[in-house]
């Protein structure tokens, strides 16, 4: 086991290491990720890639990747494509590529042997007869009424319904196990379907397809997988894991449950995010207020902010609610020490200085990162013409109010200090432009006699301005615990109206034209922020907010 695993190991490590210890399958550890290609990978996902690639990591062991395409009409090779683009850019990458669908002609001859074995009928009740025959917790289901089918009749039904001579729906083929089991997954479940389907891979050559429970199992067996990893919902489905293995005689794969993550003001659901992107409140997957890689990628965030927030909330068994602020604090600890500073002003006022020369311009030294001092320092230009924020100006300012006011002074960051002396209006009273005066002799921020600001404001120079459109992004939903949402079409209404603003002509100090997407940059004051990778060009990089500096909601909401 590599050094950087922790020393008090999360319950599925430790059960690996024991098994380890123990010899088991030969200290041999075999992992998957499993994804169904139904949909672009979300954050969710992310806990389950960390944890099945890194267990293969940390133990000196290996971790396929699996497309789990069992379900051809919501599957699609943009799929199959985007969650490999996205498992390489978390930082990780697979030993071994495979594809369920790979498995059809031995998944098909494993039912053979179970039909032959008096294990498996075909049914031919309706799905609602099946269902209602199923029973509940309390009541015991009954047999269908074909489940004493010969064996002879089952394989021949079994294989008319796989060369295409049924419809959809006409038979399914079921496992023959116990329909009085206390556990409701062991009442004879389904096998196959019949679905006159197009698969991405495997075209019109199928048309039974196997269920989850009957392909997955067996898929870990062919790929000797010795730790299954998978969310809590298929505990009840652990029962039937095994039968199917133990009734086949094949490699004893295990499965091991834990806790889904939930995260606050997020949907966690492929099926879910579909309809935000059909639906067209969203600007495709990758939308950057979306809870999928591709989203956080264009967003803003690092890979490394989310590994190191999968590390931080733990693998166990208990479902909770994450709250979205420990993944972007996450990623401000990061930035804090990566990012370098630029000014930007996103509301723009101008100031004019009416005591520095006109045509006449300077540049001053600005330091990168404060953090890291081998980021250096850059030259910004600074004129007679600039812009601030309007935030950072108030006509009838409170005393404790330290940023720009009529007669007070304020320091420039990296600039002098400057003096609001008179206010300038239009007809229906707007401000317009302030006009100020600067101290020449504060240059760098400070005054050689002494004399003390309270407040630093950010500037751009008007003359060397980028004027840009910049968007403020927010949670998608407002609703806090997504699991309040009613099932249905009413998640419009969670959703959040102020998610997405778009400012225009933003003024943004011009070293920011080299900026490319990926690269973080903290707009000072104001935030992290990111090239958005499709809204830009070269002349005009339009930038995302990837995250405030501090997190307001939680301010907000304790208000
Ligand atoms: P969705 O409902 O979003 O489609 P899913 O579980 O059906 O999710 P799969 O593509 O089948 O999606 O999932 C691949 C793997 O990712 C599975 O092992 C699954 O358990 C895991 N996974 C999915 N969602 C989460 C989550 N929220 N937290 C942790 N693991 C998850
Ligand atoms: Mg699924």
């Amino acid at each position: 086991m590599s050094d950087d695993t922790e020393s008090k190991l999360d319950f599925i490590r430790q059960i690996v290491a024991d098994d380890i210890a123990a010899g088991t399958h030969g200290g041999r550890v075999q992992t998957r990720f499993p994804p169904e290609p139904n949909g672009y990978l979300h954050i969710g996902h992310a806990k389950s890639i960390c944890l099945n690639f890194g267990i293969a990591k940390e133990f000196g062991g290996k971790c396929n990747l699996r497309f789990d395409d069992t379900n051809p009409q919501k599957e699609d090779v943009e799929y199959v494509e985007s969650i490999q683009e996205d498992i390489r850019w978390l930082g990780f990458d697979w030993d071994e590529l495979h594809f369920a669908s790979d498995y059809f002609p031995q998944l098909y001859e494993w039912a053979c042997d179970l039909i032959r074995k008096g294990l498996a009928y075909v049914d031919s009740q309706t799905t609602e007869e099946i269902r209602a025959g199923r029973g509940t917790a309390t009541v015991p289901g009954t047999e269908s009424p074909y489940r004493s089918r010969t064996v002879e009749e089952n394989l021949d039904l079994f294989a008319r319904m796989k060369a295409g001579e049924f419809e959809d729906g006409a038979h399914v083929l079921r496992a023959k196990v116990d329909m009085a089991s206390p556990h409701l997954i062991m009442r004879d479940p389904l096998l196959y379907r019949i679905r006159h389907a197009h698969h991405h891979r495997t075209g019109d050559d199928w048309c039974i397809y196997p269920m989850y429970d009957y392909a997955h199992g067996q898929s870990d067996s062919l790929e000797e997988i010795t730790h299954s990893i998978c969310t809590l919902e298929f505990e009840t489905h652990r029962p039937l894991y095994d039968w199917f293995i133990e009734q086949l005689g094949i490699f004893k794969s295990r499965q091991y449950e834990f806790a889904r993550l939930n995260l606050t003001h997020c949907l966690m659901s492929k099926r879910k995010l579909l309809e935000l992107v059909n639906a067209g409140v969203v600007d495709g997957w990758d939308d950057p207020r979306m809870p999928t890689i591709c989203g956080f990628r264009r967003r803003g965030y690092t890979a490394s902010s989310i590994r190191s927030f999968c590390k931080e909330i733990g693998v166990t068994r208990f479902n909770g609610l994450t709250d979205m602020v420990v993944l972007e604090n996450s990623l401000r600890h990061e930035l804090n020490q990566t990012a370098e500073r630029r000014m930007a002003v996103l509301n723009p006022l101008k100031v004019v200085l009416t005591n520095y020369p006109e045509g006449q311009s300077e540049l001053l030294d600005a330091v990168n990162n404060p953090e890291d001092e081998s980021k250096g320092t850059r030259q910004v230009p600074f004129g007679r013409e600039l812009y601030i924020e309007r935030d950072d100006f108030l006509e009838d300012a409170p005393k404790k109010f330290f940023r720009l006011a009529p007669g007070r002074e304020v320091r420039l960051r990296w600039g002098y200090f400057i003096r609001c002396d008179e206010v300038i209006k239009d007809a229906d009273g707007n401000i317009t432009e302030l006009h100020c005066s600067y101290d020449p002799e504060t240059k760098g921020g400070h005054a050689p006699d002494g004399r003390k600001v309270k407040g630093t404001i950010h500037w751009v120079s008007a003359e060397h301005a980028i004027n840009t459109t910049v968007r403020l992004y927010d949670y998608l939903l407002a609703v806090e615990n997504p699991a309040d949402i009613p099932e249905g079409d009413n998640w419009r209404d969670a959703l959040n109206p102020e998610s997405l603003v778009e400012l225009q002509d933003c003024k943004l100090e011009p070293s920011l034209k080299d900026a490319v997407p990926g690269e973080a940059i903290q707009f000072e004051r104001l935030g992290y922020f990111v090239v958005d990778s499709k809204a830009s060009s070269p002349e005009q990089p339009v930038f995302n907010r990837t995250v405030t500096l501090k997190d307001s909601w939680t301010k907000k909401s304790s208000q």
